[in-house]
């Protein structure tokens, strides 16, 4: 059991696992062809990547007790590909439920 992490520190234990660069393998839903079938962006000033659970189902909540290996960079790109997949998945999975409900209802 260590101290307390920084939140600085956990940040850069992430990035630094991941290189610097976008650890997106297609978790976004982009094939990422032309960079070999995965995100090659690196952090740059303004655009510095982010760090996010690895399941894109966690909450914020839950997500802020994560320790660096269940967390991952992503490019803002990504990121943002990722989560709106995700949403999206959600959604499925909400309709695919009340569908349910609606069968054992009638
Ligand atoms: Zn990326
Ligand atoms: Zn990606």
């Amino acid at each position: 059991m260590g101290g307390p992490i920084v939140l600085a520190e956990l940040y850069r234990a992430v990035i630094d696992r991941t290189k610097g660069m976008c650890a997106c393998t297609g978790q976004c839903g982009q094939t990422h062809k032309t960079s070999g079938g995965a995100c090659d962006r690196r952090g740059r000033y303004g655009h510095p990547l982010l760090v996010v659970p690895v399941d894109p189902a966690t909450s914020p909540v839950e997500a802020a007790a994560l320790g660096p290996e269940e967390l991952v960079a992503l490019c803002g790109g990504c990121a943002v590909r990722r989560a709106s997949a995700q949403k999206k998945r959600r959604e499925a999975e909400l309709d695919e439920q009340a569908e349910a409900v609606a069968i054992s209802l009638f």
